[in-house]
């Protein structure tokens, strides 16, 4: 297994979001378990690489040429590759990991870790992704989420690909149990809301 990490490029207000990415970097570096991540040496991000080094461990940093100087490149990452632009980030973090887990973030993390959750529904890949839910900060997402199935534009099978915990070894059990779901388009059931 290799770990893509979303998360915030900033601390949070709360000290509890910066503890758990150290634990992440920490418990994966320990586990023998390589993390991708965006590179920087900010936030949530820099938390995590930050222990996983510490530790001993592998963290590859995947950084467009634009946000070397901005998100300020981790300087001691096992590898660091500068990509040009956001879109070659994210296709190069997909390729390289095999699972992926949200911590808290801001809008950058959501956008990158639906479109991994959404490449998946489609089966342009088959990893699992998951929501490291510290300190419940997620949980208005998972009601977006029960509130899109309940409305009929989410099948219950995509809501289901998606664990919340606030147990990173919860996760990382549900990634090893991961069975992809049918994609979206396999079926010719038709128009289907919420499919
Ligand atoms: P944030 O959660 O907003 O602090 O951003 C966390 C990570 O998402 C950082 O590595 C940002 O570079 C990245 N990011 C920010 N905006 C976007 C975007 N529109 N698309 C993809 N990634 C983004």
């Amino acid at each position: 297994m290799i770990i893509g990490i979303f998360c915030g490029s900033s601390a949070g207000n709360n000290a509890a979001y910066m503890a758990a990415a150290r634990e992440v970097g920490q418990v994966l570096a320990q586990a023998n378990i390589p993390i991708v991540y965006g590179g920087g040496r900010v936030g949530l991000m820099g938390a995590v690489a930050d222990a996983a080094l510490a530790h001993g461990g592998d963290v590859t940093g995947v950084m467009p040429r634009s946000l070397v100087e901005r998100e300020i490149a981790h300087p001691g990452l096992t590898r660091l590759d500068v990509v040009q632009n956001m879109h070659e980030r994210k296709a190069r973090m997909a390729e390289l990991a095999t699972a992926f887990i949200a911590l808290p973030g801001g809008a950058g993390t959501l956008e990158e870790i639906f479109e991994q959750w959404t490449w998946a529904q489609l089966g342009l890949h088959h990893k699992p992704c998951g929501f490291y839910n510290v300190e419940g900060y997620y949980n208005p997402l998972l009601e977006m989420t029960a509130n899109m199935v309940k409305e009929g534009f989410l099948h219950q099978r995509y809501a289901d690909m998606l664990p919340f915990s606030h147990c990173l070894s919860d996760l990382l059990q549900c990634f090893k149990q991961y069975r992809p779901p049918v994609s979206k388009w396999s079926q010719p059931e038709g128009v289907n809301h919420g499919r």
